[in-house]
């Protein structure tokens, strides 16, 4: 090949990947499902990585460098991000992504939040003040999620949008067909109560039959004490709670020690594939592992008798 022809098909090249659209998505679970939907039309960026704290994510300044380049931003919403985005979109200068702008997709339009409070208060260090953000890890909400980033992909990017619609419909009937099984699993321990550190699952509890009301945390955001911790022992007890589930960024040294008074056992989760290991495959994945893990735990005799 002569050089001119070298430079001409490196140029067609990088033009070729210039076309594909610059997707930015805050979060693991954001970014494995837009990579559902995106495939190969998009070039995706996910700032946080799957085991940081989605509320207290570390906003580094190459993200604002990322952000500044995005032709599309896809967020949570429901105040998820609300402790380190807005600044970053402030700081990036790009009008591309400004809310309400075709280019800033919100993902939890159309979500029913749960636990949404009848006064909005924050002095006291609640961190959940507009309802429960962790929405995405329940396979009914991970549709509207899909549909919501399809939309908004298709909207900023029409000439791919039969890829956007044909991605959407692939991915939604494999996790009907995935949740069928993922139900039957679970089937068995339905009303089962189960111990969270940080109060994040309750859209899978109601997905799958389960009770995840006792929290290590006292509050969203605030860290246990001791006597918190011993009411939360007394509950375990009374309700035969067996499993305690831990976040990989959360103390899994005070989950033990409860385990330890209750007979519990730890079992280590995450609300983002590629969080705790056998995940990186995707949203799918991320669900078995639960299930399965979950199954197993609850499924594990206890030596506290069953009331
Ligand atoms: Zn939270």
């Amino acid at each position: 090949m002569k050089k001119t022809t070298l430079v001409l098909v490196s140029a067609l090249l990088a033009l070729n990947l210039h076309a594909k659209l610059n997707v930015v998505a805050t979060t693991a679970d954001i970014g494995a499902i837009t990579h559902e939907i995106g495939g190969d039309a998009i070039a995706l960026t996910t700032l946080a990585k799957p085991t940081e704290d989605p509320h207290f994510v570390d906003a580094k300044p190459s993200f604002i460098l990322k952000l500044s380049r995005a032709d599309v931003v896809i967020e949570g919403g429901a105040e998820l991000e609300i402790g380190w985005l807005p600044a970053l979109l402030d700081q990036s200068r790009n009008e591309k992504l400004a809310n309400g702008a075709p280019g800033h997709i919100i993902c939890s339009k159309g979500v029913p939040l749960m636990d949404v409070p009848a006064t909005l208060d924050r002095s006291r260090g609640d961190i959940h003040a507009a309802g429960n953000p962790h929405y995405i890890i329940a396979p009914s909400n991970a549709k509207i999620v899909a549909r919501n980033i399809a939309d908004g992909l298709s909207e900023v990017d029409p000439k791919n949008a039969e890829t956007y619609r044909t991605n959407l419909k692939k991915f939604t009937d494999a996790l009907d067909a995935k949740m069928t099984e993922w139900q039957n699993k679970l089937a068995p321990f339905k009303g089962a109560s189960i111990v969270a550190y940080h109060d994040s699952w309750p859209y899978f509890a109601r997905d799958f039959g389960l009770k995840i009301e006792l929290f290590l945390e006292p509050k969203p955001g605030i860290p246990p004490t001791p006597a918190h911790l011993a009411e939360v022992i007394t509950k375990m007890k009374e309700e035969n709670a067996r499993v305690i589930i831990v976040d990989p960024y959360l103390n899994r040294k005070t989950a033990e020690t409860v385990a330890r008074s209750t007979e519990a056992t730890v079992v280590d989760v995450a609300q983002f594939p590629g969080g705790v290991k056998g995940t990186d495959g995707g949203y799918i994945a991320l669900l078995d592992y639960l299930v399965n893990s979950l199954a197993k735990a609850l499924g594990t005799p206890g030596t506290i008798p069953a009331r």
